[in-house]
């Protein structure tokens, strides 16, 4: 048998993986060290340090988990809840829906604040279940892939201290592609990801926890019920003078997110922001003058993922497929209750490129017509 691998050179315009950096696909290819040798330390010394200038958070439990980022939005929520708890979680699309399954999942009381798919969730709403139900944890979504939709966070953070609450954020395709902050919005816990705006390769997930929620957790009744996403356990790996072996972590992808991070902060996270709605703009007026409309309106909508709806008579599955083999362009189908009906076109970090825009609107101008 002949086993080949022959892997075309695409342009990722979905909701994630990004194109990632030529740098940051090299750093692969460093030669493999431990994960205990003292230059991988320095490595995830430094990875926690960037990772905490993006977080704009000052927290000293910040660093990668090992794993894709639905493993990190689960590590948040086990570690936060017991069985018994109650957990209130916002819900306007399918990552809201994911993070209702794991509070299910710890045998925790699950209220759901809702809002229609593609549109903010409701601060007054919030409130008032946080005065009737006084939940241990909030739980939002701050870029929702889903609908394209960016959730204010300030109010809601707010009302979460106000009322007691720690407050979780999900901030997997946010980071690096709009404004992320931590500490001035009160947040206690966070996650993200590292195929989205960061542009590394899938598979790990950063997280930050403020002192108020380890406190939560370092005084649980009952032990964390995953033992490998216990971020006790994690900690003795990721921190202080032991690190004491928890799990082989993924060497070579944490070359690679040190190279990605150093590449952001080489740009600046301004300039990136910048860049990020300057793309989306010129994307914006491309699709509009094809017809297409935005899920999403403008006060709300994400520059990092455009979701718009799919116009009558175009073929969903006919066209997507025309521009990946055709053209060699990714981009993404609707997800949930927007299967079939929207398309999800992704500017997320290294994909965010006017040539990128460009080949992609010339694209559609010959398949749809
Ligand atoms: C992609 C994504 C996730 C899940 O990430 P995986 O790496 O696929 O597990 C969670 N939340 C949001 C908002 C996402 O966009």
């Amino acid at each position: 048998m002949e086993i080949e691998t022959n892997i075309p050179k695409r342009i990722l315009m979905g909701p994630g993986p990004s194109n990632a950096n030529p740098r940051v696909l090299n750093a692969m290819s460093r030669p493999l060290i431990g994960h205990l040798d003292p230059e991988f330390l320095k490595i995830m010394d430094q990875t926690k340090e960037m990772l905490r200038t993006l977080f704009k958070t000052k927290n000293e439990m910040t660093f990668p988990i090992s794993a894709p980022a639905s493993a990190a939005m689960e590590c948040c929520i086990v570690n936060l809840l017991e069985p018994g708890d109650t957990a209130l979680i916002c819900v306007n699309g399918v990552f809201g829906q994911r993070m209702c399954e794991n509070v299910e999942r710890c045998g925790a009381k699950l209220i759901r604040v809702d809002a229609p798919w593609g549109q903010p969730i409701d601060p007054e709403l919030v409130e008032t279940e946080l005065i009737e139900n006084k939940p241990k944890l909030v739980c939002i979504v701050h870029a929702e892939t889903s609908t394209g939709l960016r959730q204010p966070l300030e109010e809601i953070g707010k009302l979460a201290k106000d009322y007691d609450a720690l407050f979780l954020v999900d901030a997997v395709t946010s980071l690096a592609g709009i404004d992320v902050q931590m500490d001035n919005w009160k947040i206690d816990a966070i996650y993200s990801g590292t195929q989205k705006c960061l542009s590394a390769p899938p598979g790990l997930s950063p997280v930050s926890f403020s002192e108020n929620a380890l406190q939560k957790i370092r005084n649980r009744q009952s032990k964390v019920q995953s033992w490998f996403l216990d971020i006790n356990l994690l900690d003795s790996y990721w921190s202080g003078e032991k690190r004491a072996y928890h799990h082989t972590a993924p060497v070579s992808s944490i070359f690679a997110l040190h190279e990605a991070l150093k590449i952001v902060l080489e740009e600046g996270l301004e300039n990136r922001f910048k860049r990020h709605q300057q793309n989306h703009e010129l994307l914006k007026e491309g699709l509009e003058k094809l017809g297409f409309e935005f899920v999403v309106d403008e006060a709300h909508r994400l520059p990092q993922l455009n979701a718009v709806k799919i116009p009558a008579g175009v073929d969903d599955a006919k066209v997507r497929s025309q521009l990946l083999n055709e053209f060699n362009i990714e981009i993404g189908a609707g997800l949930g209750e927007f299967a079939g009906k929207v398309w999800r076109i992704g500017l997320m970090g290294e994909s965010s490129q006017p040539e990128y825009i460009n080949q992609l609107l010339e694209a559609l101008k010959k398949l749809i017509k």
